[in-house]
């Protein structure tokens, strides 16, 4: 693995991209400059790392486009030492720039075979801030509850009620809601342990949130 100085300018322009889109979060910005985003992507894809799209990670998955990742990630408005519940850890990267923002990350994966790639390169990162779990999402891991923040990145039709109990009072849980395309939503658990819608997003399209776990091969 190897970053080089045209990465890094490649990633300054990227940086520009998002913040023209409407991201401002400096914290935010900065993490996406200093995370190379080549070592998520397979070597095919190596020379459009730096483009503001999604792509194919196997498994019929993708690595978010950066300017979701950020988006999702100022709508979470994480703070230093939040303890983060992330459904759907893909490539990693969203994970990641959790990681960089100072959060201690809990992070599942319902592919066997992603888990297991993702989870090799992490620790080649030495992103320690970052605990990854092969299982099913819907259940989300209430032995680590509760959570200062929840974020899916998969398409979900309805909030799963077991994720809904593991967030902190006052916690907020950032999802992308619907079938087709997804609106961004920010609900909250409010004093009386109900929810609250408090942020009404941009329309987005996710991969879909789907039950159980996975098995088959990279291919497949
Ligand atoms: N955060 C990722 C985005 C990956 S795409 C990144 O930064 O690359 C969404 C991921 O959600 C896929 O890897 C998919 O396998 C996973 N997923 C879908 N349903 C899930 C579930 N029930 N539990 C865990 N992961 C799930």
């Amino acid at each position: 693995m190897k970053d080089s100085y045209l990465h890094k300018g490649l990633r300054k322009k990227l940086v520009q991209t998002i913040q023209k889109k409407g991201i401002h979060d400096e914290t935010i910005l900065n993490a996406i400059y200093s995370l190379p985003r080549h070592y998520f992507l397979d070597k095919a894809f190596e020379e459009h790392a730096y483009e503001d799209k999604a792509f194919p990670i196997g498994n019929q998955q993708t690595i978010s486009q950066p300017y979701t990742v950020a988006y999702q990630t100022q709508m979470l408005q994480v703070e230093k030492k939040d303890k983060i519940l992330e459904i759907g850890t893909g490539s990693g990267y969203q994970a990641a720039i959790l990681a960089l923002l100072g959060a201690r990350v809990f992070s599942i994966e319902r592919q066997e075979d992603l888990f297991f790639r993702t989870r090799e390169l992490l620790d080649r990162l030495g992103l320690e801030r970052v605990r990854m779990y092969y299982k099913d999402g819907y259940k989300g891991l209430p032995e680590f509850a509760p959570f200062d923040k929840i974020i899916v990145t998969a398409g979900a039709e309805k909030i799963p009620q077991a994720l809904f109990e593991q967030l902190a009072i006052g916690g907020r849980f950032v999802i992308p809601f619907g079938k087709e395309s997804q609106r961004m939503l920010c609900i909250t658990k409010n004093e009386n342990q109900e929810p609250e819608i408090i942020e009404e997003g941009d329309l987005f399209k996710f991969v879909p949130f789907l039950k159980g776990t996975n098995r088959s091969k990279i291919n497949d």
